[in-house]
């Protein structure tokens, strides 16, 4: 097994074995796995719509054109009752990751960076040297009450009061919160260092200028919701899917087809234009 693949999976059960250990004595360990399992699902699943779909594809690289009702609404759900990301800093990291990848001016990593180096970089990032992220969603009410410190700090604390509350035991929320947390740092070492070194992962394109693979695994692909496929994405950072042949499995993309199907989402023309070279009949969207 791959040793990123190792670590998600450890991470996972250790995180399910601390809840069943970390349970109040009313609840029992069963019922402890089982709301751990919850929030794990929950905070997995609004942040990867938050930031792979929405945040990624939809602003980042305006390859989806989401209704902007629905973009705010998860924007402030995931903040409030999830992992807090500050979204316009977010975009403007992903620009500036996509223009100099492992570069000087990539604030995930440079080509030299090792693995605790990267790890640390996952929560203190470089310094952005350029403001590209003026987008007019971003300079909405909505999107400057979220990027606002006081509402970080504020709902942070809400939610972890929130957890505390539901899970009836201060130790039990603890276990819940932080082990969240090491899973969503898990998960950005997935993007940051696992998809940005060479000794890791596929690569479909031969591109010199980033050290971006492909990593098609079952767990990675389903935690990053598709962000894994790091090759095709700087390949051909529009296009609305990030999965280059049908062989490739593409969780995200379901997510997206799902929200399509529902009449939340739909493509913008850049991002349904495939390039001559990709293998795909047709997009399938
Ligand atoms: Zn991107």
């Amino acid at each position: 097994m791959k040793i990123y693949n190792a670590i998600g999976y450890l991470i996972i059960l250790c995180y399910l074995l601390a809840c069943m250990y970390a349970a109040p004595a009313r609840l029992g360990p069963w019922d402890g796995l089982f709301i751990g399992a919850v929030y794990f699902v929950f905070c997995w699943f609004l942040a990867g719509l938050y930031l792979a779909d929405i945040l990624h594809l939809g602003i980042a690289h305006r390859s989806l054109d989401y209704k902007e009702w629905f973009i705010k609404a998860v924007t402030v759900v995931n903040n409030v009752f999830g992992i807090y990301v500050e979204p316009v800093s977010w975009v403007n990291r992903h620009r500036l990751h996509h223009k100099n990848s492992d570069h000087d001016g990539d604030p995930n990593k440079v080509d030299s960076d090792n693995f605790w180096r990267t790890a640390y970089l996952c929560v203190f990032p470089y310094r952005c040297q350029e403001d590209l992220a003026s987008d007019d969603i971003l300079k909405s009410r909505t999107f400057r009450i979220v990027g606002n410190p006081f509402f970080m700090i504020a709902v942070q604390v809400f939610s972890f009061y929130l957890l505390w509350k539901i899970a009836g035991s201060l130790k039990f929320a603890l276990v819940m919160w932080f082990g969240m947390r090491i899973f969503a740092w898990w998960v950005n070492m997935i993007q940051n260092y696992w998809t940005h070194s060479r000794n890791f992962g596929y690569r479909r394109y031969d591109d010199e200028r980033d050290n971006a693979m492909n990593i098609g695994e079952w767990l990675p692909v389903t935690a990053t919701f598709s962000a894994c496929l790091q090759n095709n994405h700087h390949h051909y950072p529009t296009l609305l899917r990030l999965s280059h042949d049908k062989s490739e499995y593409d969780f995200g993309f379901i997510t997206v087809k799902f929200m399509k199907g529902l009449g939340l989402v739909k493509a913008t023309t850049r991002g349904a234009q495939i390039p001559p070279d990709v293998p795909l009949a047709a997009l399938d969207f």
